[in-house]
């Protein structure tokens, strides 16, 4: 409240609110307005929540949505018993498949999905989808939000990650990642080669067959989209 009202007089505090004093994260360089919180501008995701001393800056309109808590490792349950790579990695590609071709019908073409591996609270099993149009993100969260999914009511919020390469664990990439599971960058779980052939050819199959009525613009973009994504292959 201390910041906020310091920000719009436009004055600087003559002393740090004592929250921020021992934060060896904290910069005087960003005292303009009230801190943005950098986690959860890039990831769209902060460990201190609604508790956090910085500000979440939630969009309005933004391509991308997530579901926290939604993907759930049989690996990471202790209660089942053994499981194999292979096992958890066929469970994973049937949940994402299934996911990605509802909301594709259902609420429009979508450019990536992504689903997090990590173990902390607020990162544990997040479905992200990014659509190609902000509209139908809007569309996908208001009505997933009265779905359920797995005998519970699904949540869903507008995120404000669209570059998901800023959010990612570079060292997970590189099986470096030393803080493991609770790292607080994402650990996307990758699917596997078939699937992603299958389903991110879908868009450009659907692409060809629509391509008459579409505008030129839009087809430029459908190539440098692909062409993004090839120069990518093998990130996620
Ligand atoms: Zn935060
Ligand atoms: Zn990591």
């Amino acid at each position: 409240m201390l910041y906020l009202k310091i920000c719009s007089q436009n004055l600087r505090p003559k002393k740090l609110p004592s929250a921020l004093e021992n934060d060896p994260h904290y910069n005087i360089t960003n005292l303009k307005c009230r801190v943005n919180c950098s986690f959860y501008f890039k990831i769209g995701a902060c460990r201190h929540g609604d508790k956090c001393s910085r500000l979440h800056n939630k969009p309005t309109f933004s391509q991308t949505i997530v579901m926290p808590n939604v993907y759930s490792n049989p690996q990471h349950n202790q209660t089942e018993s053994v499981i194999s790579d292979q096992e958890v990695q066929l469970h994973f590609d049937e949940f994402f498949e299934e996911i990605f071709v509802e909301m594709e019908d259902k609420y429009g073409e979508i450019e990536e999905m992504n689903v997090c591996d990590n173990l902390g609270d607020h990162l544990v099993g997040n479905v992200y989808v990014k659509f190609r149009k902000e509209e139908d993100a809007e569309k996908a969260m208001n009505a997933l939000n009265l779905r359920w999914f797995n005998g519970r009511p699904l949540t869903c919020d507008l995120s404000p990650v669209t570059d998901f390469r800023e959010a990612c664990c570079r060292q997970y990439e590189l099986g470096e990642c030393t803080r493991g599971g609770f790292c607080n960058f994402m650990h996307l779980k990758p699917i596997s080669r078939d699937l992603r052939k299958r389903l991110y050819g879908r868009s450009k199959k659907r692409s060809k067959s629509r391509s008459r009525s579409r505008d030129r613009s839009h087809r430029r973009r459908s190539r440098s989209r692909d062409r993004d994504r090839r120069g990518r292959s093998g990130r996620y």
